[in-house]
């Protein structure tokens, strides 16, 4: 299928762009890489009159460490972000995730920003977020405001992105030592999207206790889910092995995923428990490597 005419605009400032979008309202959309949007254009799912391109402003593409924060450019695409040494040095589940991102033609285009704007449970960045306890900086008519990542995710493709604002930053805390950070999905074939993935953020302390813990569930909830329950079953004691099964088994409990050509619900509960042990132990060996 062909998408719907449509009007290109390809602003070369953030201040161009939000006064384009003001200017059209509801029927422009935001492009950035398109390997989500483009898709729906043809398909018909999504039928917007103007694009407004933002691929040619520039200082939207920065991966830098700033006063304990490593904030990430909403136009950052998947491949950068696969080879940026400092932010895997620091995170080493964004090698894990980029990694598992569809093949290296959409890693080539699509954007981190882009990745979360589209709100789609089954996206792998928005469950890695929650781990990671990032804030989503917005950028609109009004000026820039935080979004922190549990008030982003709305509902059914539906993020707090009010429209005419750009996801223009990705702010995350930069962890003590001590930190280990792991993601892994189950798909049915290389490129797929997850059928279940688990993110995990992992702090221990020198005493062995588990100061922090973020849990993050791809695709088996109609929102990306932050596993509330898991992270307390870690946080406070040592990490041992019944402390990892009652945080898998919590997750497994605390997800609604539908049945589909992927597997039935109590499969991919199943599949939750699993990876959740599993990148609790992945993220906990890198945690004491760091
Ligand atoms: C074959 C294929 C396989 C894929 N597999 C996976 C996968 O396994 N895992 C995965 O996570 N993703 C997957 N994707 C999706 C891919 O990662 C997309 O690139 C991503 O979801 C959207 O990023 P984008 O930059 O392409 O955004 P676009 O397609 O340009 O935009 C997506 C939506 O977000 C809005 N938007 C974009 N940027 C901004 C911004 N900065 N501020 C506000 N709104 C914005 C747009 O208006 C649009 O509504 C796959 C895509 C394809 C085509």
């Amino acid at each position: 299928m062909i998408p719907q005419s449509f009007q290109y605009e390809s602003p070369g400032t953030l201040a161009e762009a939000i006064q384009l979008l003001h200017q059209y309202g509801d029927e422009a959309k935001i492009l950035s890489g398109g390997h989500s949007l483009i898709p729906m254009m043809k398909l018909r799912f999504a039928t917007p009159e103007v694009l407004v391109d933002i691929n040619n402003i520039p200082g939207l593409t920065h991966i830098v460490e700033e006063n304990g924060k490593m904030k990430i450019g909403g136009l950052a695409r998947e491949a950068e972000i696969e080879h940026a040494d400092l932010l895997i040095k620091r995170f080493p589940i964004f090698k894990d995730v980029t990694k598992l991102i569809a093949d290296p033609q959409v890693r080539n285009r699509g954007t981190i920003g882009g990745n979360l704007a589209h709100g789609d449970a089954a996206n792998d960045h928005p469950a890695v977020m929650l781990a990671l306890n990032a804030t989503v900086i917005a950028t609109g008519a009004e000026g820039t405001r935080e979004i922190p990542i549990d008030e982003f995710f709305f509902g059914f493709y539906t993020t707090a992105l009010q429209h005419g604002e750009i996801l223009t930053e990705i702010q995350i805390p930069v962890p003590p030592s001590g930190t280990g950070s792991a993601y892994h999905k189950l798909e049915r074939k290389v490129g797929d999207y997850a059928t279940a993935g688990v993110a995990v953020q992992i702090t221990i302390g020198d005493d062995g206790i588990v100061k922090a813990a973020g849990i993050g569930l791809t695709n088996v909830n109609p929102t990306p889910l932050r596993a509330v329950r898991s992270e307390q079953a870690l946080i406070g004691k040592p990490l041992t092995e019944h402390s990892i099964a009652e945080a898998a088994q919590y997750a497994s409990e605390d997800c609604n995923p539908s049945a589909d050509l992927r597997g039935s619900e109590e499969y991919k509960r199943a599949m939750v428990a699993v990876l959740v042990k599993r990148m609790i132990h992945e993220a906990a060996n890198r945690a004491s490597n760091n």
